[in-house]
C-alpha cells in the first residue's frame, strides 16, 4: 500500500457552462456567486436559472469570504482518499447569506456559529478552490 501524501491532494473541480466562472474566480483568489438581476437574489451552487424568479439575467457578485460554521462532519471509515487526515467538512453561512460546503483548514476543530474566513486551496491539477479558516 502506498503512503499519503504529507499535504492534500485535492482533485480538481470538474466545470461546467454555469460554473466556469466560479472556478475561474478562486484561482484569482476570490469567491464569487451569482446575483439575480431583476430580483437581486444571490445562489450557490451555480446554475442557469434564478431559484426565486427564475430569470436568466445574472450577473456574478464578488463575496466577502467572512462566514459562520452552521455544521460540520469528519469521515473517519474509510479515511479520505489522498489526505493525511480526514479534513473537517463545514456548512458555511457566508455573511452576504448564501451557504457553502467546503472545509476547514488549520489547527481548530469546528465549533457551531465559529467565525471563518476563505481561503484557495491549490488541487493536483493547479487549479483552486475555496477552503476556509477560522477568524480568531
Ligand atoms: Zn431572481
Amino acid at each position: 500500500m502506498s503512503e499519503k501524501p504529507k499535504r492534500p491532494m485535492r482533485p480538481d473541480p470538474i466545470p461546467r457552462i454555469d460554473s466556469q466562472f466560479f472556478w475561474d474566480a478562486c484561482k484569482r483568489g476570490e469567491l464569487v456567486v451569482q446575483k439575480c438581476e431583476p430580483c437581486d437574489k444571490l445562489w450557490h451552487p451555480p446554475r442557469a436559472l434564478c431559484p426565486m424568479c427564475h430569470s436568466s439575467e445574472k450577473t456574478e457578485e464578488k463575496l466577502s469570504g467572512k462566514g459562520t460554521v452552521l455544521s460540520w462532519c469528519r469521515q473517519i471509515r474509510p479515511a479520505s482518499f489522498l489526505f493525511a487526515e480526514s479534513p473537517w467538512v463545514i456548512l458555511v453561512e457566508l455573511d452576504e447569506g448564501v451557504r457553502l460546503l467546503s472545509n476547514l483548514e488549520g489547527e481548530e476543530a469546528p465549533e457551531f456559529g465559529m467565525r471563518v474566513k476563505v481561503d484557495f486551496a491549490e488541487t493536483s491539477g493547479g487549479k483552486a478552490v475555496p477552503v476556509f479558516r477560522s477568524e480568531a
